[in-house]
C-alpha cells in the first residue's frame, strides 16, 4: 500500500510540470530583446512552434501593442491569485485572434497553466459580435483539420458561426470533436476522451416537469424554507385526491396552472379555479398559479435563464451574465372572465409572438421599453431606475439555480457515466423565472434544449455570445500525443471519502492521486476561460454553505472544498 501511494505521488510530480517551465512565457521571450533568453528543454518539450516563424509573425503585430494593452486590461478576471500574483499571463499584446485566419499553418489554442501538456481549442468570438475574447495564456500550434458532427437538423446559426470562427468543419465521420446533438447510444459507448457532446444521459428527465418536481420536493421535505423557491405541484397521477380535498379548502379566487408533464412552448396550459372540472389525468399536473407577479410596464414576464453544467460528479454549474426577459403582450389582470387570455398569463416567446401587440427588441433605444423581448442587462437597468436592487436579485436566482442542480444531482447522475466518458459531457440548461412582487424568485421549469432560435438582433447578439463562450469554457481538447499518453497511463482507484479529512498541504502528494489532481485542476481551468459565465459551483466563497444540500457526498466535490478550505495552494 505503502508503496503504491509512493509512486502515485511521482506520476503527479513528472506530469504537473511546475508553472515556470510552462510555455506560457515563450511568445515575451523570443521577441523581447532584452531578454533573449534560449528557451529550456522543458519549454521546447512544450510547444511545438518554429521559433523563427513566430518571430517574423510577432514583429508585424509588435505595432499594435499599445491597443491591445487596453484589450488585456479588460480580460476575464483570472480567479487564481497565485498566477496573477506570478504575473505568469502570457504576453497577449503579441497575439490576436486574426492570427488564426492570417497564418494557416498555426492554431492559436488555450494553454493550460497547471497542465502545460493540455491545450483546449480558443474560440475567438464570431465577427458579428464586434468583441474581442480574453487572451490570456493562447500559444500557437501547428494547425489541425477541427471536426463537429451533427445529428438530425441543422443548428441554430449560432451554434454554427462559433464553430466557423473557430475553424470547425462538419463531419459525417467520427474523427469530430464535438457531437452537436441527440447521439446514439453506440457513439456515446465509443466516445474517445477528448470528444465531447452537449447531452448528459439522464438530461431528459431534468426537463420534465413531473420529476423536476419529484425531485425537488424531496429535498423540500428536508429543507421547507430553503426549497420554498418551486411553486407547490400535484402530480394529477398521484395526488388528485389530495389536490381535490385542497382546492374544495381554499379561499375563493385561488387559481392553479395546469400544465403536460412533458410538453413546451405554452402547449396545453390553462388557469383553473375552484370551479374547473378536472380528472386524474396522468399526461398533466397542476402547480399554485403565482398570481401576484412583479410586473414591468403592468406587464406579467419572466427571465429565461442560461446555465451550464460541465460535470455532475464532481457537480461544476456556471450560470451566464446576460439572458432574457419575456413579457406578456396584455396587461395583466386577475379578473376572472381573463383567466382563460394566454396572452396575459402566459409569458412564453412562442405564445405572445401570435399576439398584434408583440414589438420586436431591435435594440434602438425607444422602442427598447416597450418590446417584448429584452436582455438581463436592460432589465437591470430597468430595475435600477425603478430604485430596485438587481444584485440582491440575481443573488437569489443563483441561490434557485444551485440548489435546483443539486438536488437534481442523483437525477442526472441515474445513467450512470461511466469514469472513462465523466468528462465527455456538457449541458446548457434553459431555467424559466418568475419574479412575484415582494421579488422573490420561482423556479417554473428547466429547460433542456433551450431555443437559440435568433428572431431579433437582440436574441443573435445574446445567443451567439453564449454559445461561443460555452465552447470555449468547455475547453475542447485540441490533442497532442504528449496528453494523450499521460491520458491512457491514468488508472481509477476506490477513493475513500474518509481521506480527504485527513489531507493537509504537506502531505496531499501522497493522498491525492492524479485523477483527482486532474479532476480538481479541470475546475480551477474552466474558471480561467469563464467569458461571460458566473462560477456557482464549486465556488470558494459558497462551497461550504451548499454542502448541506447534497443527498449523498462526493468524493471530488468534498476534495475541491478542502483544497479551498485549507487555503494553501496544493496545486502549483
Ligand atoms: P412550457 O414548458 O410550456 O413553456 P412553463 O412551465 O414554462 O411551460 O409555463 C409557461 C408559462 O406559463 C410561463 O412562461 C409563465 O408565464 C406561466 N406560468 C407557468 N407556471 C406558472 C406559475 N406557477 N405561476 C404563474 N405563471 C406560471
Amino acid at each position: 500500500m505503502q508503496k503504491r501511494v509512493q509512486i502515485e505521488s511521482r506520476k503527479v510530480q513528472t506530469v504537473y510540470l511546475p508553472l515556470a517551465a510552462s510555455s506560457l512565457k515563450i511568445h515575451s521571450k523570443i521577441t523581447s530583446q532584452s531578454q533573449s533568453q534560449t528557451l529550456t528543454q522543458s519549454q521546447h518539450n512544450t510547444i511545438k512552434v518554429n521559433q523563427k516563424q513566430i518571430k517574423v509573425h510577432n514583429r508585424s503585430l509588435k505595432t499594435r501593442n499599445n491597443i491591445q494593452k487596453e484589450m488585456l486590461s479588460q480580460t476575464d478576471s483570472c480567479t487564481n491569485k497565485v498566477l496573477t500574483e506570478r504575473n505568469l499571463e502570457i504576453d497577449s499584446s503579441l497575439i490576436e485572434p486574426q492570427t488564426t485566419t492570417s497564418i494557416k499553418q498555426f492554431q492559436l489554442v488555450w494553454q493550460s497553466p497547471y497542465r502545460p501538456h493540455i491545450y483546449t481549442i480558443y474560440f475567438p468570438y464570431p465577427q458579428l459580435l464586434q468583441q474581442t475574447r480574453s487572451q490570456q495564456f493562447l500559444v500557437e500550434q501547428i494547425k489541425k483539420p477541427l471536426y463537429y458532427k451533427l445529428q438530425g437538423q441543422v443548428p441554430f446559426k449560432c451554434v454554427l458561426s462559433a464553430f466557423e470562427a473557430a475553424g470547425f468543419e462538419k463531419s459525417d465521420e467520427d474523427n469530430w470533436l464535438i457531437y452537436w446533438g441527440l447521439a446514439s447510444k453506440e457513439t456515446l459507448d465509443e466516445m474517445k476522451q477528448y470528444q465531447k457532446t452537449n447531452h448528459f444521459p439522464g438530461c431528459w428527465s431534468i426537463g420534465r416537469k413531473d420529476n423536476l418536481w419529484i425531485h425537488l420536493s424531496k429535498v423540500k421535505r428536508r429543507f421547507p424554507n430553503e426549497y420554498s423557491f418551486i411553486p407547490n405541484t400535484y402530480l394529477l397521477k398521484n395526488d388528485f385526491d389530495r389536490f381535490e380535498k385542497i382546492r374544495e379548502f381554499a379561499p375563493k379566487n385561488t387559481f392553479w396552472i395546469k400544465k403536460p408533464v412533458a410538453s413546451a412552448k405554452g402547449n396545453g396550459i390553462k388557469l383553473i379555479d375552484k370551479n374547473t372540472k378536472l380528472t386524474a389525468d396522468k399526461r398533466y399536473l397542476v402547480m399554485d398559479y403565482i398570481s401576484n407577479p412583479h410586473l414591468l410596464n403592468n406587464f406579467k414576464y419572466d427571465l429565461r435563464v442560461y446555465v451550464l453544467i460541465t460535470s455532475i460528479d464532481p457537480l461544476r454549474v456556471y450560470m451566464y451574465k446576460d439572458g432574457l426577459v419575456r413579457f406578456a403582450t396584455q396587461e395583466y389582470s386577475l379578473k376572472s372572465e381573463d383567466i382563460k387570455k394566454r396572452f396575459i398569463h402566459l409569458t412564453n416567446f412562442s405564445v405572445n409572438k401570435q399576439s398584434p401587440n408583440f414589438i420586436v427588441n431591435n435594440q434602438e433605444m425607444e422602442q427598447q421599453v416597450k418590446a417584448s423581448k429584452w436582455s438581463h442587462k436592460e432589465y437591470k437597468q430597468q430595475l435600477m431606475a425603478q430604485g430596485i436592487n438587481h444584485k440582491l436579485l440575481f443573488k437569489s436566482i443563483k441561490d434557485v439555480v444551485l440548489k435546483t442542480c443539486i438536488a437534481a444531482e442523483t437525477l442526472l447522475l441515474k445513467n450512470r457515466i461511466t469514469m472513462e466518458h465523466k468528462n465527455n459531457y456538457f449541458e446548457l440548461f434553459g431555467f424559466d423565472i418568475l419574479i412575484d412582487e415582494q421579488l422573490k424568485p420561482w423556479l417554473l421549469e428547466v429547460n433542456v434544449c433551450p431555443s437559440l432560435n435568433s428572431s431579433s438582433q437582440l436574441d443573435t447578439q445574446i445567443k451567439t455570445k453564449l454559445i461561443s463562450d460555452m465552447f470555449h469554457l468547455i475547453g475542447i481538447q485540441y490533442h497532442t500525443k504528449k496528453a494523450f499518453r499521460i491520458q491512457i497511463k491514468k488508472k481509477q482507484y476506490e477513493r475513500n471519502i474518509n481521506v480527504i479529512q485527513t489531507i493537509n498541504t504537506t502531505n496531499f502528494r501522497q493522498k491525492v492521486n492524479q485523477e483527482d489532481l486532474d479532476v480538481m485542476i479541470q475546475s480551477l481551468e474552466e474558471q480561467l476561460r469563464l467569458g461571460q459565465f458566473k462560477c456557482l459551483y464549486p465556488n470558494k466563497k459558497n462551497i461550504f454553505e451548499y454542502e448541506k444540500y447534497f443527498e449523498y457526498p462526493r468524493f471530488h466535490n468534498k476534495l475541491i472544498q478542502k483544497y479551498f478550505e485549507d487555503g494553501s495552494n496544493w496545486i502549483i
